[in-house]
């Protein structure tokens, strides 16, 4: 329908005439209607309530109009239907069980981490959050090292001259923080990308020297609105596993084949399968459709070569390069984007980078941009959830505590925790007589400690403590050299049952 006919029927609702004023830049859109009601919507619709055979409200609460603070108050509605009452009951049970597993809920009863009103989408993480989070960026630190990439400290804030060059200030300034000092504007960088090409650029690069791969933790921050902030897992402050591989055409094959396996490793470790996209050269593109195509045709082949299946997704690439989505699937078999592997053709001609050839001329190299967490922040979300608060016993920010059977034991049991924790381990005595040792045994377990150790007269005598576990599982008495050598082993090899195979 004509905008101006459409202004003229919904004349009665502010709402959608600011729609229609704003958003509609055509002449004409499109309206569906479902009985007497007609709305504004991009469709399609179901062509009649009949189709509807199960549905549910689900909740709903006042919101902000597009989510601006400074707009006006409105309520959303939120409800799901089905085509059957069966996949609605299967849904609501999957939502009962999500619910449990909201990694806000367990960052509260676990004391990981919580947010403050005064920096909004910023997270405090307690030690026991920190603790997961740094062993994680730990892990991929290691890998880093096995596998060639050198990892770097860049700024936080840089001149908006930066970010003109990038193309993030003409394309992305909305959602960074900026700021003037001196007279001129800085701003947080929302990605590291621009940093480390002049990091690249900041000596002659040899063809010899290729590929760079510059790992980064860096901050970043992205400036959410406040009413999309959800939890870990829309946040304005976060780090990435973020990494930029600056190689030449001919390497990209190997390059892409080293970031498969690198996912497949990590990924393994926390239990996720996962799923593969290619996805190719849109509609609009910048650069030559031959090296499109080359390009292509070497991420296809690394896909191949990789041996898991992937799918393509053709026109579906950003304008400067094609790229691999990678979709996880967590224990609650929910769909999660985390890493990315992503070419890029044109920063490099932005930044005007090159690397000396065998014959002294200049190329251009090709950057991927790669992170296989992706946020970290978004990753302890999902593992949280995924994991149901159960942390594997290398990731657990309660790896063991103590009890003692009555209070003579107190001193031994602190023995045996400090002697954990000497040795790398955490571990705590609980030292509370208010409660009966039975009761303490429960407590640790709900609280989830992966192993608990009661010591009493015998084990204080023989230098050991008896091993039980948060699911109740006994496996007797150990010595404490012979728990120290397990724990050793269960936490190089991440393993994910250290409980089981004790
Ligand atoms: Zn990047």
């Amino acid at each position: 329908m004509k905008k101006e006919d459409l202004l003229k029927m919904f004349e009665y609702n502010k709402f959608k005439q600011r729609i229609l004023n704003e958003k509609v830049t055509t002449p004409t859109t499109t309206v569906y209607k479902c009985g007497p009601l007609i709305d504004l919507c991009r469709g399609p619709h179901v062509r009649h309530t009949g189709k509807v055979k199960s549905f549910s409200v689900t909740k709903n609460s006042s919101t902000y109009w597009e989510g601006k603070a400074d707009a006006e108050s409105l309520q959303r509605i939120y409800g799901i239907s089905f085509p059957d009452a069966k996949q609605m009951k299967e849904w609501k049970h999957f939502q009962e069980e999500a619910a449990k597993r909201d990694h806000r809920k367990i960052g509260k009863e676990q004391d990981l981490f919580f947010f403050h009103e005064l920096s909004p989408g910023s997270c405090f993480f307690l030690p026991k959050g920190a603790h997961i989070y740094n062993i994680l960026v730990d892990f991929i630190r290691e890998e880093y090292w096995k596998r060639g990439f050198k990892e770097v400290v860049s700024p936080n804030i840089y001149n908006s001259k930066l970010w003109e060059q990038s193309g993030h200030w003409q394309h992305y300034s909305e959602n960074m923080f900026s700021f003037e000092v001196e007279k001129e504007t800085f701003a947080l960088k929302p990605m590291n990308c621009p940093g480390h090409c002049l990091m690249f650029d900041h000596s002659t690069r040899s063809w010899r020297d290729l590929p760079i791969r510059m790992a980064d933790f860096g901050v970043l921050h992205r400036n959410e609105l406040s009413g999309a902030l959800t939890g870990l897992t829309r946040v304005r402050r976060f780090q990435q596993d973020d990494a930029h591989i600056f190689c030449r055409f001919a390497q990209i094959k190997e390059e892409i084949a080293g970031c498969l396996d690198f996912l497949n490793g990590v990924y393994k470790i926390f239990g996720f399968t996962f799923k593969l996209k290619l996805s190719t050269r849109p509609e609009k593109y910048l650069g030559e459709i031959e090296m499109w195509d080359k390009a292509e045709k070497a991420l296809e082949e690394s896909l191949d070569k990789f041996g898991e299946k992937w799918e393509l997704n053709p026109g579906d690439g950003a304008f400067y390069g094609p790229k691999i989505d990678i979709t996880i699937l967590d224990a609650l078999r929910r769909q999660h984007q985390c890493a990315t592997i992503q070419l890029d053709f044109q920063l490099p001609i932005r930044f005007n980078l090159g690397y000396i050839n065998e014959q002294g001329d200049k190329e251009r190299p090709v950057i991927v941009h790669r992170a296989i967490l992706g946020s970290v922040e978004r990753m302890i979300a999902i593992l949280c959830e995924s994991y149901g608060g159960k942390w594997p016993f290398w990731i657990s920010p309660r790896q063991s505590i103590v009890i003692p059977v009555a209070a003579p034991f107190d001193e031994y049991a602190s023995k045996v925790a400090k002697q954990l924790e000497e040795a790398g381990f955490l571990s705590e005595a609980d030292l509370d007589h208010g409660d009966t040792m039975n009761k303490k045994v429960r407590n640790a377990q709900l609280a989830q400690y992966n192993f608990i150790f009661v010591v009493g007269e015998k084990e204080l005598s023989n230098g050991t403590a008896n091993v039980r576990t948060r699911d109740n599982k006994v496996h007797g008495e150990h010595s404490i050299e012979d728990i120290i050598t397990k724990f050793n082993q269960f936490k190089s090899s991440r393993c994910p049952d250290a409980e089981e195979t004790f």
